[in-house]
């Protein structure tokens, strides 16, 4: 049976069909292809010589991987202490953020900022980057090809920081941080782990859903006080040592 046929039946069946997804067309020569680090994902790249963060803030700034350059006003590379312990990570610029070049910035990011202070931390003592340093248009979204091109910054971002704790904030970061496309609601209260390192990550709700959904914030503070035990066993453990 020709494949075209074959997908009329399996269609009319109401069998859904998975296709294999083509590289996205930034994944260029000179990478080596490896997993997903989070999830065996496989298709993404990672370059052979990890850049230094002014390098890294170069690329990112001249970066035309994907369609989001044309649209972009700024490019959004991150903010915070390089050393710190914990890395909180979103999703992608919003208008704001696009303007500012700075990520989680508006009433989102005051929101944000306050959460962090209920945690003991400023701003200033965590590194806050995206899973992507472009806004998509109308906050829409972002594509798996566009993940897929952004996701070796946010690599070597990690790589430099060496945090003790991620904080996935928010569904898109869940999703591709972790693989999964469960609900935040299903993620959150456990501890994931990322990469080779296996770093302890947790899953909170986004600081956006919280100003439509305020009753959610006690949720918020639960995540924030297992991430602190998390990271207390951390220290705990090193002291020990
Ligand atoms: S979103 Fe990432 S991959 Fe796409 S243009 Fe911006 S920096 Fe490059």
């Amino acid at each position: 049976m020709n494949s075209r046929l074959q997908t009329e039946y399996l269609r009319a069946m109401g069998i859904r069909q998975w296709v294999a997804r083509e590289a996205p067309a930034c994944a260029e020569e000179g990478r080596v292809a490896v997993e997903h680090p989070g999830s065996g994902r496989p298709g993404l790249k990672i370059p052979v010589a990890a850049p230094d963060w002014n390098e890294l803030q170069q690329q990112v700034e001249s970066c035309t991987r994907c369609a989001l350059h044309e649209t972009r006003t700024r490019t959004v590379f991150g903010v915070g202490n390089r050393e710190a312990d914990w890395l909180i990570i979103g999703e992608a610029p919003g208008r704001d953020e696009d303007r500012e070049g700075e990520p989680f910035v508006g009433r989102a990011g005051r929101l944000l900022t306050e959460m962090l202070f209920a945690a003991g931390y400023q701003r200033k003592d965590v590194y806050i980057a995206n899973i992507l340093k472009c806004r998509p248009p109308n906050n829409r979204d972002p594509s798996p090809e566009e993940v897929a091109c952004c996701h070796e910054y946010l690599e070597h971002q990690i790589a430099l920081i060496r945090p003790v704790l991620i904080l996935a904030v928010g569904r898109i970061a869940a999703h591709n941080l972790l693989n999964s496309d469960l609900q935040v609601g299903r993620l959150r209260g456990r501890v994931h782990r990322y990469g080779e390192r296996q770093i302890p990550l947790v899953v909170t709700y986004h600081p956006a859903y919280l100003l439509r959904s305020p009753l959610e914030k006690r949720k918020v503070w639960e995540d924030l006080q297992l991430a602190q035990a998390v990271y207390r066993d951390h220290i705990a453990g090193i002291t020990d040592n």
